[in-house]
């Protein structure tokens, strides 16, 4: 008697959403074939991490979180170093650099997004600049630290402010700049963002608003200056960029998925080609919540599209529904996001209030609405009340007057 042969799932992007999927297929499904494929040279590391471990308060083996190992008792075949360079979604076939072609019954794709590179004059044949998304980068960030005194950070989000606390915490001095008037300018506004250059600044960074860098001058092949759109100078033996991700699905060309910035799905983080589904920061996914297609570069987002893709390749029908939440310390303090929090969005409306913090600090507090509906929050500073906020969310409850709405700042 034959064999039963397993499904074979192709998953392309070993972050937390693809080995999540893999994960939950292995459990849900012992006689499948799985095989996992990514271009970086590791198992599963806590991207998240990387931050601290930039800092150097946390070391590079509790960055990790999955062993070579571990795949192995799983039996989920690991393919690192492997680029995935095209996909025939007719023949059901991935084409690798190396190795292959690999023939799939469901293909989930959760290959995250490259940094956009800085591109102006002295870049070229210039060391020492760095985007932040890998674990490699995290380590030449700081080999490139030890050696360097004065350190330039761009960019006005996330990957910006961890370089530049990392640099600060490693004793280099920061000049960060950022183009707009103030940083996450997309879910802040200028209170928020004074807060933030006031919490900078008492660290001893150095934050310019309205400029960004223009040129570099270099010395033996490492910056020296950058030149910033004024003409002004600053010094810099080590420059960090947070410009944006652009998200990895080019090797989709010519295949008839969807795409619009990301891959596009429904609920189900199904795409519009059977079979084929996508998941985490590269998924333009349909949020029932809001009721229309966005991404989502979040940890516990990406985490849970994982197990949800996986029960929906296996048969299942399990629609994605959460309030994604982005958690990160700020200097001496933290920042928490929550819901759809978009201060350019016309469809919301918000309220914002500072309050005395604990320990002599600031509790920054911001709930966007849209209609009546809670749908979105920030907090800087005490993150109390941040799981009782998300349920609100979840629940759907009216806000139909100011002094219901203001009643939300007393949550704790
Ligand atoms: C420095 C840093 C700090 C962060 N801090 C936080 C935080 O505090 N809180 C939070 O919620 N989120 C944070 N994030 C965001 C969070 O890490 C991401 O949202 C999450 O890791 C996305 O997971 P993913 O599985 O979708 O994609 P990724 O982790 O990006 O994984 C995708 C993988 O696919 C690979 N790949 C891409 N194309 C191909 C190809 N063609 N062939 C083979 N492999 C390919 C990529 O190289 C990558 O290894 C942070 C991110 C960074 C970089």
């Amino acid at each position: 008697m034959a064999a039963e042969v397993g499904k074979k799932y192709v998953i392309i992007g070993n972050g937390i959403a693809g080995t999540t999927c893999a994960q939950m297929l292995r459990k849900n499904d012992p006689a499948c074939d799985i095989w996992l494929l990514t271009n970086e040279p590791y198992p599963l590391y806590n991207r998240v991490s990387l931050p601290r471990f930039l800092q150097g308060v946390l070391p590079e083996q509790k960055v990790m979180i999955r062993s070579v190992e571990w795949h192995q008792e799983q039996r989920i075949t690991l393919l690192t170093e492997t680029v995935v360079t095209r996909v025939d979604t007719d023949e059901r076939v991935v084409f690798l650099d190396r190795g292959g072609p690999l023939r799939y019954d469901a293909l989930l794709i959760a290959t995250g997004g490259w940094a956009n590179k800085l591109r102006v004059p002295g870049v070229e044949g210039t060391n020492r600049i760095y985007n932040f998304v890998t674990l490699d980068d995290t380590k030449d960030i700081i080999a490139a630290a030890l050696e360097s005194k004065h350190a330039v950070t761009s960019g006005g989000s996330f990957i910006a402010y961890e370089l530049t606390e990392g640099f600060n915490v490693r004793g280099v001095h920061v000049t960060w700049l950022m183009r707009g008037p103030y940083w996450l300018r997309t879910i802040l506004d200028e209170e928020g963002g004074r807060l933030i250059d006031e919490i900078a600044t008492h660290h001893g960074v150095e934050v310019v608003h309205g400029e960004e860098i223009k040129e570099i001058i270099p010395a033996n092949g490492v910056p020296r200056h950058v030149v910033v759109s004024s003409g002004k100078q600053y010094p810099a033996e080590v420059i960090g960029v947070g410009l944006g991700l652009t998200l990895n699905h080019g090797f989709l060309d010519g295949t008839p998925i969807a795409r619009q910035s990301g891959i596009l799905t429904n609920e189900y983080m199904e795409t519009n080609v059977p079979g084929v589904y996508s998941a985490g920061d590269v998924a333009e996914f349909y949020d029932s919540m809001i009721g229309r297609h966005h991404t989502m570069g979040t940890w516990d987002n990406a985490l849970a599209h994982g197990r949800v893709a996986a029960t929906n390749m296996a048969g299942g029908r399990e629609p994605y529904v959460d309030v994604p939440t982005y958690t990160s310390p700020l200097f001496d303090t933290n920042i928490a996001v929550m819901g759809i929090a978009e201060s350019n969005n016309p469809e919301l409306t918000a309220i914002t209030r500072i309050m005395p913090g604990e320990k002599g600090g600031k509790d920054y507090r911001k709930f966007f609405f849209k209609g009546n509906r809670l749908v979105g929050a920030v907090f800087i500073g005490s993150p109390k009340g941040r799981k009782k906020v998300v349920n609100i969310i979840q629940s759907g409850q009216d806000f139909a007057t100011l002094a219901e709405r203001e009643g939300l700042f007393a949550v704790r």
